[in-house]
């Protein structure tokens, strides 16, 4: 396995696995990786010959007063994950690699990333749609792999790729979670250990919710009030938003006949949290 800083020598290993007639899976990353980051990457692993994982704490996705500097990075634990599964690069550009001192030009959408993460983080799904555009430029994937865990980063991915006739198969997976439910997050690492105690309230929440509308409650607003107030019970959390909306479009929905999508974004302590669950 080889880890690559550079987009030139990226491009010519891609164009050599061309030539032997390789399919590619792509798995975008921020890096400190964990069990999520690793299903992604053993699904990639087994459905493509050659397999890209991009290592890249990416600065145009974060807002002014985000975490990008304290984001937590480790290049060489990364790398030993990634070899131990089976991927072939590691692909990990400095951020001038990436982005020229007068980069100017950026991939945004209209409908999808005005809602939900949107709401607070107004920049965040240009900076994602821009980098993930950038990444499927240079390495051409045939596959690539996105969590569950960020549903509307993969909605928003799932539309990019439609709208812009990326030809790339987009495989979205499972949320993997830690044994007591919380959604393994390379930012869990912020926590101490009350924070994270109290973290466990975002997915019991969740499930809480799943149970009324199992139980034949419709009425959305009912079923985001019940896990709202579960959250609030909680003295370390604050809420950022609670909603129940469309899988597809993430549009809010009022009454709960079909597939949907509870999602929540908490701030335990300082750290903001996201998790969702899917109800049918
Ligand atoms: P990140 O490094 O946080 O940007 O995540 C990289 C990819 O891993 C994204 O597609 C995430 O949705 C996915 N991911 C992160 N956490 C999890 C998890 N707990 N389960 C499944 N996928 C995850």
């Amino acid at each position: 396995m080889q880890i690559v800083k550079n987009i030139e020598e990226l491009r010519s290993i891609i164009k050599w696995w061309r030539g032997e007639g390789h399919s590619i899976g792509l798995v975008p990353t921020m890096g400190y990786l964990h069990d999520g980051h690793k299903s992604l990457i053993e699904k990639a692993v087994s459905e493509n010959d050659r397999v890209v994982v991009s290592d890249f704490v990416n600065p145009t996705q974060f807002g002014v007063n985000e975490d990008l500097s304290s984001y937590p990075r480790d290049i060489d634990r990364d790398a030993a994950i990634c070899e131990a599964v089976g991927a072939d690069v590691v692909f990990h550009p400095d951020p001038e690699e990436m982005y020229f001192p007068n980069h100017c030009t950026f991939v945004d959408m209209d409908r999808l990333t005005k809602g939900l993460c949107g709401k607070t983080r107004p920049t965040h799904f240009r900076g994602v749609c821009t980098v993930v555009s950038k990444l499927f430029n240079i390495v051409t994937p045939d596959r690539a792999y996105f969590g569950q865990k960020d549903a509307q980063q993969l909605a928003v991915i799932r539309r990019m790729v439609r709208d812009m006739n990326f030809g790339i198969t987009i495989v979205g997976c499972p949320i993997v979670r830690e044994a007591d439910g919380l959604a393994m997050s390379s930012r869990n690492t912020y926590l101490n250990p009350k924070e994270r105690e109290a973290a466990l309230v975002l997915h019991k929440s969740l499930v809480l919710g799943e149970g009324m509308v199992h139980a034949g409650q419709k009425d959305a607003k009912k079923v985001k009030n019940a896990i709202r107030e579960n959250i609030e019970k909680e003295p370390l959390a604050q809420v950022d938003y609670v909603e129940i909306v469309d899988v597809e479009n993430l549009e809010p929905i009022d009454t709960i006949e079909g597939p949907f999508l509870a999602a929540v974004a908490v701030y335990i302590g300082k750290t903001r949290l996201i998790d969702n669950l899917k109800g049918e």
